[in-house]
C-alpha cells in the first residue's frame, strides 16, 4: 500500500500565515502536488479575475470550484494533494464534500494580524513558479533573485497595506463558518483531524509539527 494515498491536506489560514511555504515543503516531502488556487487564478488571462485579485476580493465560488475540480482530476493527484487557499468560503468547503472529494487533514495556521501585515509587506515571489520568499525571514541567496532560476522576484500587487487589510477582513468573515464546518466533519468521522498551528514560529519547526500530526494518522 502506498502510504501517500491518504495525504489529502487543506490549508485554511489567513493570507500571509505561511500556508504556501508549508505547502511547498510538504509537497516536496510527500511527492504530492501543491495546488495553490491563487497561483492558478493568476495564470489565467482574464482581466476581470486579475482586477478582483488585485483588489483583494474573492473570485466567485463557481469559477474557483471548477478550477479546483479540473486540477484534482489530473493523475498527479492520485496519491494525495495539498490545497493551499481553498476553501475560502463555506460553499467551497461544501463543494468538496458534495463532490465526494475526501480530505484527511485540515490545517489552520494562525497568526496575529500585525505579524501578517509585516510578512505580506516583505513577501517576494517568483512569478513563474510561485516560489515564496521574505526579505527578512526567508531571503533568497542573492538579493531579489529566485534561488533556482536567478530571475527577478516581485511583490504581488495585492500585498499593499490597504488591500491586505481588505483581504484580512474578508478572511475574518469567512473563517468562522469554515472552521465550524470542519470541526463537525471531524466529529462525523469524515476527516482525520482539524489542527490549529501557531504560525509565529520558524518555518522548520512548523513543518516538523505538521509532519508529526500527519505521521500520527498514516
Ligand atoms: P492567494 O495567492 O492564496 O493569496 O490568493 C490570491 C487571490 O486569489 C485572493 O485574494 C483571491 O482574490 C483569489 N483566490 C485565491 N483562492 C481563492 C478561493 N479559494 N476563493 C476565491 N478567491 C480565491
Amino acid at each position: 500500500m502506498n502510504i501517500n494515498r491518504n495525504i489529502r491536506i487543506i490549508f485554511i489560514g489567513a493570507p500571509g500565515t505561511g500556508k504556501g511555504t508549508q505547502s511547498d515543503l510538504l509537497a516536496k516531502k510527500y511527492k504530492i502536488p501543491k495546488i495553490s488556487v491563487g497561483e492558478l487564478l493568476r495564470k489565467l488571462v482574464n482581466n476581470n479575475i486579475s482586477d478582483n485579485i488585485n483588489l483583494g476580493d474573492l473570485i466567485s465560488d463557481s469559477v474557483v470550484c471548477n478550477i479546483v475540480k479540473m486540477r484534482l482530476c489530473k493523475n498527479d493527484c492520485d496519491n494525495g494533494f495539498i490545497l493551499d487557499g481553498f476553501p475560502r468560503s463555506i460553499n467551497q468547503a461544501q463543494y468538496l464534500t458534495i463532490n465526494n472529494i475526501k480530505i484527511n487533514f485540515v490545517f489552520n495556521i494562525k497568526l496575529p494580524y500585525k505579524i501578517i501585515i509585516k510578512r505580506l509587506l516583505g513577501r517576494r515571489i517568483h512569478k513563474l513558479s510561485g516560489r515564496i520568499y521574505h526579505i527578512k525571514y526567508n531571503p533568497p541567496i542573492v538579493n531579489n533573485l529566485d534561488n533556482i532560476t536567478g530571475e527577478q522576484l516581485i511583490s504581488r500587487k495585492d500585498d499593499n497595506i490597504n488591500i491586505i487589510k481588505h483581504r484580512l477582513k474578508i478572511h475574518n468573515k469567512q473563517i468562522i463558518n469554515i472552521v465550524n464546518y470542519y470541526k463537525q466533519e471531524v466529529k462525523l468521522g469524515n476527516i482525520n483531524s482539524y489542527i490549529e498551528i501557531d504560525g509565529d514560529k520558524p518555518i522548520n519547526l512548523i513543518l516538523t509539527e505538521i509532519i508529526n500530526k500527519i505521521n500520527y494518522f498514516i
